[in-house]
């Protein structure tokens, strides 16, 4: 009893961060991730100041090209939570979010984005953030990737299928 108690006067001064300590948890992440043989990234969810979930790059060690610093750390929280709906938090990532970790911030709802490097200081090392960025300008036919929409008519039905269920679980 007494124990709880004690932690629960302690608990906002101890778990309180501000966004300069976030950011340079973020950066830590991205810098024991480099050592653990990840990639040169880290991200921390955060709310109120609080860490919910913290994770770096681990594309080369899961062979996820997916595993980036971000969608690993978004996983986490929203795993942490019980929700696909991070309203009300705030992401730290040691580099700019690349164009998926970008899409996974919007369907996450996370609020706000703080970021340290940049695109062009992720280019400078060999990484492609840039690249997709501006692939995303060109209209498709004159991307790099090949692109061919086809079968829409069949498709199609999942979307009718979701348009008319009652019980749907929007995001
Ligand atoms: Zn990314």
């Amino acid at each position: 009893m007494k124990l709880n108690l004690m932690y629960y006067f302690m608990k906002p001064d101890k778990l309180y961060m501000d966004k300069r300590e976030l950011m340079r948890r973020a950066i830590a992440l991205s810098i024991e991730s480099v050592k653990a043989g990840g990639g040169p990234f880290g991200a921390v969810v955060a709310r109120d100041g609080e860490i919910i979930a913290e994770a770096s790059n681990s594309v080369t060690i899961d062979n996820d090209p997916t595993a980036h610093a971000e969608v690993n750390a978004i996983r986490k929280a929203t795993r942490r939570l019980g929700t696909f709906d991070l309203s009300g938090c705030e992401i730290y990532s040691s580099c700019e979010p690349c164009p998926m970790c970008l899409g996974a911030i919007y369907w996450a709802h996370i609020d706000k984005i703080y970021f340290a490097n940049d695109r062009k200081d992720a280019a400078a090392i060999g990484f492609d953030d840039d690249f997709i960025y501006q692939e995303l300008e060109l209209p498709v036919g004159q991307r790099r990737k090949a692109v061919e929409v086809f079968m829409a008519d069949e498709a199609i039905e999942a979307f009718e299928l979701w348009k008319q269920k009652a019980d749907k679980n929007e995001y």
